[in-house]
C-alpha cells in the first residue's frame, strides 16, 4: 500500500462505495450535506456521489468545517497506522534507552502482547527489537567516536558500561559475530593507534564494539601489519587524535597493569580459547600460574597443550595477561611478542609502583 494509492476521484469513489479499509488513513470523504466527515470504510449510508468531497487528514476535513462522524471515528488511528505508530513508538525507546530493554517491557509500554509485538516488529522493521537495538547502540558508538573527545567518552556515552562488570554481561552481543570473524572481518573498520611504552612500541586496535587487539614491538612500523595479519579481510584506519585517551589508558594499564581492565574488548576465539583467557584474566598482577595449572582451573588437566595454544593465539597484550603463564620448571617460557619482553614485564610486575 502506498500513498500515491486512492489519489484519484474515482479510485477514493470507489474505495467508500467498497467500505475498503485499505483506503483507511489515506484519505476521508466528507458530505456536504450532513456536514460529517468518515473513514472510507464507514458503513454509513452511501452518500450521493455528488455531494462528496476528500480531505487527506482529519485536520483538513475540520478546517473545511466537518464534524467526524461517531459511527467510525475518522480521528482515531485506522489499526494499519495504529500498529505502525506503536512500532515506531518502540523504535524511539529503543534509540534513547541508554541499556537494552527486555522484550516483555517494551511489548507493555506499546500496549501489545510480547509474541504479537516480537512479529509485527519484525514485519514492519525488518529485524527483531534486540538487533535493532544493537545496531543502534553500535551505530551511536561509531558516531559518538566522530564527535566524542576521546573513544572512552564514546563507549560511556554509548551506554556500553562505565565499569568492567556493567561490560562483562554485555559482552557477548558486543563482540564481532564469529562469522565475520572466521571470515577474516570481512566488512569490519579496525582504528588503530601507535605509542610507546617501556615494552617497547604498543599498537592498540578497535573495532566499533571495543579493543579486539594490542599488540608489542620494536619497531611501530610492523605493528599494523601484525593486526592485519589477524584480521585479513578488515578495514585497516589509523586513528586521528579522538583514539589518544584510549592509547594512554591501555599504556597506562601495560605500565602498571591492575586486577581489572575497564574498557570494552571485541574478544574472538573459540569457546576453549575464550575459557582459557578468562581464566588468565583471573591471575593478578605480581602471580604466575603454569599452563599445567591454568588447565587445573579449567577442569581440564589433560587440556596443557590446547591451553599453550590459547596463550599463544591471545591479541589483547597484557590485558589478558597470557604473560603470566609460565613453563613448569619455573622458565618465562615463550611469549608471542619475545620471550625478552615477557621477562621484563614479569619482572616489572613482582616490584609493582606503590
Ligand atoms: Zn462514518
Amino acid at each position: 500500500m502506498t500513498l500515491t494509492q486512492f489519489n484519484t476521484d474515482d479510485t477514493r469513489w470507489n474505495a467508500v462505495c467498497n467500505n475498503s479499509s485499505d483506503a483507511d488513513g489515506l484519505f476521508y470523504y466528507a458530505v456536504i450535506t450532513t456536514g460529517i466527515y468518515c473513514r472510507p470504510s464507514c458503513r454509513s449510508k452511501l452518500p450521493n456521489r455528488d455531494n462528496v468531497e476528500y480531505f487527506i487528514s482529519c485536520n483538513d476535513a475540520e478546517a473545511a468545517g466537518y464534524r467526524a462522524c461517531k459511527r467510525c471515528k475518522p480521528t482515531a488511528l485506522s489499526k494499519v497506522k495504529e500498529i505502525e505508530q506503536k512500532i515506531i513508538d518502540a523504535c524511539r525507546i529503543i534509540e534513547q534507552s541508554e541499556t537494552s530493554i527486555k522484550l516483555e517491557k517494551l511489548a507493555t509500554q506499546v500496549h501489545l502482547s510480547p509474541y504479537h509485538f516480537h512479529r509485527l516488529f519484525k514485519k514492519i522493521v525488518g529485524i527483531t527489537p534486540k538487533q535493532y537495538g544493537s545496531r543502534h547502540q553500535s551505530r551511536r558508538f561509531q558516531t559518538n567516536l566522530t564527535t566524542s573527545a576521546s573513544i572512552t567518552d564514546a563507549i560511556y556515552s554509548s551506554g556500553y558500561g562505565s565499569s568492567g562488570s556493567a561490560y562483562d554481561k554485555k559482552r557477548d552481543q558486543l563482540a564481532m559475530k564469529p562469522k565475520v570473524y572466521r571470515s577474516g572481518a570481512d566488512g569490519v573498520t579496525i582504528t588503530y593507534g601507535l605509542a610507546q611504552c617501556s615494552f617497547g612500541w604498543v599498537i592498540v586496535a578497535a573495532t566499533d564494539r571495543g579493543i579486539c587487539a594490542i599488540e608489542l614491538g620494536d619497531d611501530a612500523k610492523t605493528l599494523p601489519g601484525q593486526v592485519q595479519a589477524r584480521f585479513p579481510n578488515a578495514q585497516l584506519n589509523k586513528a586521528d587524535m579522538g583514539f589518544k585517551t584510549l592509547i594512554e589508558e591501555v599504556v597506562e594499564f601495560i605500565e602498571s597493569p591492575k586486577d581489572t581492565f575497564h574498557l570494552p574488548l571485541d574478544i574472538q576465539g573459540t569457546a576453549f580459547q575464550q575459557q582459557v583467557w578468562e581464566v588468565l584474566r583471573q591471575i593478578k598482577p605480581g602471580e604466575t600460574l603454569s599452563y599445567t595449572e591454568v588447565a587445573e582451573r579449567m577442569g581440564k588437566p589433560k587440556a596443557v597443550r590446547a591451553v599453550a595454544s590459547a596463550c599463544a593465539v591471545n591479541k589483547l597484550a597484557v590485558v589478558i595477561p597470557c604473560h603470566r603463564v609460565i613453563s613448569k620448571a619455573g622458565k618465562t617460557g615463550e611469549y608471542r611478542w619475545g620471550s625478552k619482553r615477557k621477562k621484563m614485564l614479569l619482572e616489572s610486575e613482582q616490584d609493582p609502583v606503590e
